[in-house]
């Protein structure tokens, strides 16, 4: 927090207090319910939750980016699926900030800074989300616009949000691959259909579907930068703050795990004493701090390169994947500390559990992480000193 200006502190300080007051209290029961958290996200809408990514000239309110690390953290912290109905959002608000046109730019971030319009990207197909290149959705341009035929999957948000960063190939002959692809910004209309929401072992509330594109029509301006041939760059960038938007959420989990077994273990008592007492819950307790403060300072120093300007693809890697199996190792340590209650729909440690593991999936998974982290050791010689 130290390094955060006074306004930013500020800011954390009162979505902290929005999930202990309005968040903690419902969140069980949503989850099991696994209802969409309407009042919330309108509470994270008047927060300018939606706008954190949005510069003041478009109504947002902006922040650095180890401040919307901790507000994020601060939103997993309470429910992993609130955070996630804002990072998605975030990378759509900064691939326009970044490759939009000026008219592109205007039609939408105002109403993504109030979070009247909210946004996801879809990247991911039936047939793979590792291997991107190899995508079969195709839009073919025809004088008036493009024509869209293909399937998205697991693409969250997408029956709520009304724009669409749809990753397609342009160019399906491009050689290499990654040329021939773009960024359409697509909305709901004829043609385009979420088809199911997908079942899901954890992260409740938020709808993650199968999208379809029959004949689905966009115009020629829908193209990200209105320069068609360089979305899949243009997506790896946005990735770079979408990892460390996952890596956050790992933290929230982390914390929230943590947290809950520091009070468990001082209250619980066995042979006479609370078991935070017994060796091995000490060290259970000590090594779950630790870990996770490293995965915090790991996660910040990333955020802090991404404000100086830098590449940080490897930086913000080491930090999802870091953070994520951290935050799974802490939420299975998590029940072992809460014994049979750790087991319990009646406790939030299960649900920890549950959510810990699409940090590990989502994003680029953990093994992707680790090709994109050694390229880049290769690449740059090693690390830093
Ligand atoms: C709840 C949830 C929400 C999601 N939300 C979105 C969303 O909003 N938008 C979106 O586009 N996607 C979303 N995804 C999809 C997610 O990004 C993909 O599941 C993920 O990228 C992996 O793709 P895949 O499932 O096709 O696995 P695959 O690519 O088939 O991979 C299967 C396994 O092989 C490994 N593997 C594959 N290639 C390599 C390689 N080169 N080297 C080493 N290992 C490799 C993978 O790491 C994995 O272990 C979501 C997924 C989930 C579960």
């Amino acid at each position: 927090m130290t390094t955060l200006s006074d306004d930013e502190q500020f800011i954390v300080r009162t979505v902290r207090q929005f999930v202990d007051k309005d968040v903690k209290p419902v969140v069980r029961e949503l989850e099991h319910a696994d209802t969409y958290p309407e009042a919330l996200i309108e509470r994270m809408k008047e927060l300018g939750i939606f706008g954190l990514a949005v510069p003041e000239e478009y109504g947002g309110t902006p922040v650095s980016t180890p401040c919307y690390v901790l507000i994020t953290e601060e939103l997993a912290r309470g429910w992993m699926s609130l955070a996630g109905a804002m990072g998605g959002h975030t990378v759509v608000c900064k691939l326009l900030l970044k490759f939009g046109t000026p008219e592109q730019k205007q039609h939408y971030l105002p109403r993504m800074a109030t979070g009247e319009v909210r946004a996801t990207m879809a990247l991911t197909e039936p047939g793979g989300g590792s291997d991107l290149q190899a995508m079969r959705t195709v839009a073919r341009k025809s004088a008036d616009g493009y024509v869209v035929n293909g399937s998205k999957t697991w693409i969250t948000n997408s029956r709520r949000s009304r724009l669409i960063a749809l990753l397609c190939k342009t160019d399906p002959d491009a050689r290499p691959a990654h040329q021939g692809i773009s960024i359409l910004l697509a909305e709901h209309g004829p043609g385009l259909t979420v088809s199911r929401d997908l079942p899901k072992l954890g992260y409740k509330g938020v709808e993650s579907c199968e999208l379809s594109f029959e004949d689905y029509r966009a115009p020629l301006a829908a193209v990200l930068g209105g320069v068609e041939g360089h979305g899949f760059a243009q997506m790896m960038s946005g990735l770079e703050t979408g990892r460390l938007q996952v890596a956050a959420r790992a933290l929230g989990v982390g914390r929230a795990a943590l947290e809950d077994s520091l009070a468990y273990a001082q209250s619980r008592e066995s042979f006479g004493k609370p078991i935070w007492q017994h060796q091995s819950i000490g060290n259970y307790l000590a090594d779950m701090a630790t870990s996770l403060s490293a995965a915090r300072q790991l996660t910040l120093h990333a955020a802090r390169e991404a404000d100086a300007g830098r590449r940080v693809d490897m930086e913000a890697g080491m930090a999802k994947l870091f953070a994520s199996e951290t935050a799974m190792q802490i939420a299975l340590t998590a029940v072992r500390i809460h014994g049979g209650y750790g087991y319990s729909t009646e406790f939030d440690v299960e649900r920890y559990f549950r959510d810990a593991p699409l940090m590990i999936v989502g994003e680029g998974t953990n093994e992707i992480q680790r090709n994109v982290i050694v390229r880049q050791l290769i690449a740059r010689g090693g690390l830093e000193p």
